[in-house]
């Protein structure tokens, strides 16, 4: 598919972009460009553009506003050592988008359009990238449903776009370690739409993690919804659990859980050097146990907005526990470091995870 290239009337000024860049945060600042292509049921993929990142007129009866028939991804561009840009397995990306739009009745989108309309906006945009320590560019894929129809059934519309925020650190403190809240609500139930990136997801998040934020805790815990006693992930990152022996455990995806590329890809990882990393249940009372009897060593939240982060602190209802010495522990450090050099280009990509552009 052609992306066709639209004019853009009034791109930022360069020292205004070189302002925004400098110290960019997360999710604030927004690039000239995006990627957008729509479908139509009957003529498929169509009219595909880079062109101005720019409001989009919207229906009121479009049915995203009221169904919330609405997927995303979540991937950035990197750039190497030698100072070229890549992207981060956006074949996984794109696998991930399309499972997705499979659970929430959405057409699937080409994976090579997906991965081209992620480069297209990237390259367009390079002088975006934030001359920062740790910044990359974020990328924001997502698709939605705007067919004008109240009823209740998959709308024959959509569109599918890519915007781009230059991002620094995404927790506010650039903690070494962050402190968690288990929360009593719950994320995703047996069956329900917890293993896709759509946005309703992250709308029923929004009180938990409230909830977490008003109590000094940097993310929320959720635990599973039948028994309320499994770990199972972060608000948007998954969890690894570090024992003495040097063995691993995180929790097992059963439809539940985000099936996280950062989680996969640090399996993989330490898989390969031998590590016994094991997809089991871990249940919050185990936590705290192991915690408590030295057993268990580190904890660490791993997704790609965030990287690798240590947890050192765990509170919820019953009370607190601290982990480890409550900074990053030795494998924390060590995946953190393989991960980072990878996506950088300054140890070897043995898979082909890295993306030149
Ligand atoms: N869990 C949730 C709920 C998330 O939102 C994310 C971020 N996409 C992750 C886990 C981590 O996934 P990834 O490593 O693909 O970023």
């Amino acid at each position: 598919m052609q992306f066709e290239h639209l004019p853009h009337p009034a791109p930022v000024a360069a020292a205004d972009r070189e302002a925004l860049i400098a110290d960019p945060g997360f999710g604030k600042v927004f690039t000239d460009h995006m990627a957008m292509v729509d479908y139509d049921t009957g003529e498929g993929w169509h009219s595909a553009t880079i062109g101005p990142c720019a409001p989009i007129p919207l229906h009121p009866a479009s049915s995203v506003l009221h169904y919330a028939q609405e997927i995303f991804e979540g991937l950035k561009a990197y750039r190497l050592s030698d100072g070229s840009m890549a992207l981060f397995r956006p074949d996984a990306n794109a696998r991930r988008f399309n499972a997705s739009a499979r659970r929430l009745a959405m057409p699937e989108l080409p994976e090579d359009v997906f991965i081209d309309a992620c480069k297209q906006v990237v390259l367009k945009d390079a002088d975006w990238f934030p001359p920062i320590e740790g910044g990359s560019l974020y990328i924001r894929p997502f698709m939605f449903a705007n067919e004008h129809f109240l009823g209740v059934r998959p709308a024959t519309k959509y569109k599918f776009l890519v915007i781009l925020s230059p991002a620094g650190n995404y927790f506010k403190s650039g903690a070494p370690a962050v402190s968690v809240w288990v929360s009593e609500y719950t994320r995703a139930a047996p069956g329900g739409t917890g293993e896709a990136k759509c946005g309703g997801n992250y709308a029923a998040s929004l009180v938990p993690t409230g909830e977490a934020f008003e109590k000094g805790h940097d993310q929320v815990v959720f635990l599973d919804a039948a028994e309320h006693k499994w770990i199972e992930e972060l608000g948007g990152m998954n969890l690894f659990f570090v024992f003495d022996d040097g063995s691993m455990i995180t929790p097992p995806l059963g439809g539940t859980i985000l099936p996280g590329i950062t989680r996969d890809s640090l399996m993989t990882l330490a898989r390969e050097q031998g590590l016994d990393v094991r997809e089991e249940r871990y249940s919050l009372d185990q936590w705290r146990e192991d915690a408590g009897s030295g057993k268990l060593v580190e904890t660490f939240a791993c997704g790609t907005a965030a990287v690798v982060t240590a947890v050192g602190k765990v509170a919820g209802r019953d009370g607190e526990f601290s982990i480890g010495t409550g900074g990053p522990g030795q494998m924390t450090s060590k995946l953190r470091e393989q991960l980072v050099g990878i996506q950088r280009g300054t140890v070897e990509d043995k898979h082909g995870w890295v993306v030149r552009l």
